[in-house]
C-alpha cells in the first residue's frame, strides 16, 4: 500500500505563508503562500484544457520561475511532467517526446521556434496558458508516494536516452536523505543554477517545497552573479558541476566566501582532484557527490568533515540508501549498485532497459568504482569507457586528470584504439589553451606521472570535445576518427 502524505507545497503553504519559496535576482520574492496559489492557478487552468490525472504532460524551459510553478501545478491534478532539455535538436526532442507518451507541450517563449516545430496535439505556451481561465475542480489534496510524478531522460552516453520514472516518493526520499546528510538550516538559502529540466536542479525546488527552505533563481550562469549572490544575498549552499565550480574559482580571485556560506555541492560527473586541492586552498567547502538521473540526484556524499582528507572520494551512501561493489577485480574495483527509496523503479516502457538496470531491488549503475577500507566510495568510469589493454585495465579518467595538470591544456579526453598487438591502447585527444603546445611534451609530461601501459600513443588535437546536450563528452564520435 502506498504512503499518503500531505500535499507538500499546500502543507508548506500553511505552515510558512510568508517565507520567500524563491527569490529572483531582480529582488521579487515569492513566498509559500504566492507558490500554492499560483500553482494552484495553473493547475485549474490546466484542468481547463482536459489535464487530469495519469496525463503526460511536457515542459520545454529555460530557469524560469513558471517551469518551477507549472511543475507544482501538475502534482495538484497528478499529471506527470516531462522534463525536457533545451538544448536538445527537434529530432532528440520529438523522440522523449514520442517515447514519454507527452499528450500536451507546455514552452517558454524564448523556444517558441523549437516549441512549435514539435509535432504534438496540443500545445500551450507559458503566455498563453495564463490567459486560459481557471475552471473549478477538486485539486489534490495529498500525495501518494508510489504515483509518478516526473519523467526525466539520461543523458544517452551509452545509446538513446532512457525515460527515468520518478515518483514522489523518490523525490521525498531524495531530499530527505540529503536533509539528515548535509544538514538543515533555518538560515539555508539554496542557489539554483542547474538547468531545471535535470534532476540535480528540479530537486533543489523539491527540497524547497518539503523543507520549508528559500531558493535564489539564477536563469543563466555567470560566475560573477553566482559569486556576488553567495557573498552578498545570503545563499548557504550552492549546486554545481565540475565546469562551474572551476569558473566560479577563477572568477573568486583573490576573494573569500563569507563563513556563513555552507558549500558547493558537487556533481553530475567526475572532479579533477587538482581543483578539489584549489577549492581547498580557497577554504571553499565542497561536497564531492555521486548519483545519477536513476537516483533522483545524489545518493553518495562526502561531508564536509571527511572532504579535506578524502579527496577523490565521493564519500558514503545517504543515510536511507545502499551501496555495493558487484563482482570486484583484484583491484577491488567493479561495478557501482545503489539501492534506496530515492532510486527510480522503472524506465518508461523500456523492458530491454528495465530487465539490464535491475537486479533483485539493486540497481546496476554501469559505473565502476571501489570502496576503501572505511567504507568511502571512488567512482573510478563508466563501465564502457574502460580500456583494456593487454590484459591491463586503463581508466581514462585517471589519465584525464593527470594531464589537466598541463597549464597547455585545456580539455582532455582519453580513449581506446583498437591495436592489433595490445587489443586496444589510449590515444589523447586534447584542446590546447597554449598554441606551442606538442604531442612529445604531452607524452614525456604522461610519462613522468603515469606507468608506461597508460601513456597515450597518440594525441590528436582537437578544437572543441564532442558534447552531448547535458555537456557530457561522447566518446563514440571520438572514435570515429579511427
Ligand atoms: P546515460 O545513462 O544515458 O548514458 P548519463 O548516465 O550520462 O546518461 P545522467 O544520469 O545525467 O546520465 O548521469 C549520471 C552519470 O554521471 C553517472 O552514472 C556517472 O557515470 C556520472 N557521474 C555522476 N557523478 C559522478 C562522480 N562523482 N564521479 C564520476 N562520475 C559521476
Ligand atoms: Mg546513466
Amino acid at each position: 500500500m502506498s504512503e499518503v502524505i500531505p500535499h507538500w507545497l499546500t502543507k508548506q503553504s500553511s505552515l510558512s505563508p510568508d517565507i520567500p519559496a524563491i527569490e529572483l535576482e531582480n529582488g521579487e520574492v515569492i513566498t509559500f503562500f504566492d507558490l500554492k496559489q499560483q500553482s494552484q492557478s495553473f493547475a485549474k487552468k490546466l484542468a481547463n484544457k482536459g489535464v487530469k490525472k495519469g496525463d503526460h504532460i511536457g515542459i520545454l524551459s529555460t530557469n524560469d520561475v513558471n517551469m518551477i510553478i507549472l511543475i507544482h501545478a501538475l502534482s495538484y491534478l497528478g499529471a506527470v511532467g516531462v522534463l525536457l532539455n533545451i538544448r536538445l535538436t527537434a529530432s532528440e526532442l520529438q523522440f522523449q517526446m514520442d517515447d514519454a507518451e507527452v499528450s500536451l507541450l507546455l514552452y517558454h517563449e524564448q523556444l517558441k521556434e523549437k516549441g512549435l516545430s514539435l509535432q504534438i496535439k496540443e500545445r500551450y505556451s507559458f503566455k498563453e496558458l495564463t490567459a486560459i481561465e481557471e475552471k473549478e475542480i477538486p485539486l489534490k489534496q495529498e500525495i501518494k508516494l508510489d504515483d509518478p510524478f516526473t519523467i526525466i531522460y539520461t543523458s544517452g552516453t551509452t545509446g538513446f536516452p532512457k525515460g527515468v520514472i520518478h515518483t514522489y516518493g523518490n523525490h521525498w526520499w531524495s531530499a530527505i536523505g540529503s536533509a539528515l546528510n548535509l544538514g538543515l538550516s533555518k538560515q539555508d538559502k539554496w542557489l539554483a543554477v542547474l538547468p531545471f529540466f535535470h534532476v540535480g536542479g528540479l530537486s533543489i525546488f523539491l527540497k524547497s517545497v518539503i523543507y520549508g527552505m528559500p531558493v535564489y533563481l539564477v536563469d543563466k550562469f555567470e560566475p560573477n552573479q553566482v559569486n556576488m549572490a553567495i557573498q552578498h544575498k545570503g545563499v548557504t549552499i550552492v549546486s554545481v558541476v565540475t565546469v562551474m565550480l572551476k569558473r566560479l574559482i577563477e572568477s573568486l580571485g583573490t576573494e573569500k566566501y563569507p563563513k556563513a556560506f555552507r558549500g558547493m555541492l558537487l556533481g553530475g560527473g567526475p572532479a579533477p582532484e587538482s581543483l578539489l586541492e584549489k577549492a581547498k586552498q580557497k577554504e571553499i567547502p565542497v561536497f564531492q557527490s555521486y548519483g545519477m538521473t536513476e537516483t533522483s540526484s545524489q545518493i553518495v556524499t562526502l561531508s564536509p568533515y571527511d572532504a579535506l582528507r578524502k579527496i577523490g572520494s565521493s564519500g558514503k551512501p545517504l543515510v536511507p540508501a545502499q551501496l555495493k561493489i558487484s563482482q570486484p577485480q583484484a583491484d577491488g574495483v567493479g561495478e557501482i549498485h545503489v539501492k534506496g527509496p530515492m532510486v527510480t523503479k522503472a524506465y518508461y516502457r523500456n523492458e530491454e532497459a528495465n530487465t539490464k538496470a535491475f537486479d533483485d531491488g539493486w540497481l546496476r549503475t554501469g559505473d565502476l568504482g571501489f570502496i576503501d577500507e572505511e567504507g568511502f566510495l571512488y567512482v573510478v568510469d563508466r563501465r564502457n569507457d574502460l580500456i583494456i589493454s593487454g590484459g591491463e585495465n586503463i581508466y581514462p579518467t585517471e589519465i584525464e586528470n593527470v594531464l589537466s595538470e598541463l597549464p597547455e591544456i585545456n580539455e582532455v579526453a582519453i580513449v581506446g584504439k583498437p591495436d592489433s598487438n595490445w587489443g586496444e591502447v589510449p590515444v589523447a585527444f586534447i584542446v590546447k589553451r597554449e598554441n606551442y603546445l606538442s604531442e612529445d611534451r604531452v607524452i614525456e609530461f604522461a610519462k613522468q606521472r603515469l606507468a608506461k601501459y597508460k601513456v597515450p600513443k597518440q594525441v590528436y588535437f582537437i578544437n572543441e570535445l564532442p558534447r552531448n546536450a547535458s555537456k557530457k563528452i561522447v566518446r563514440s564520435k571520438l572514435k570515429q576518427e579511427f
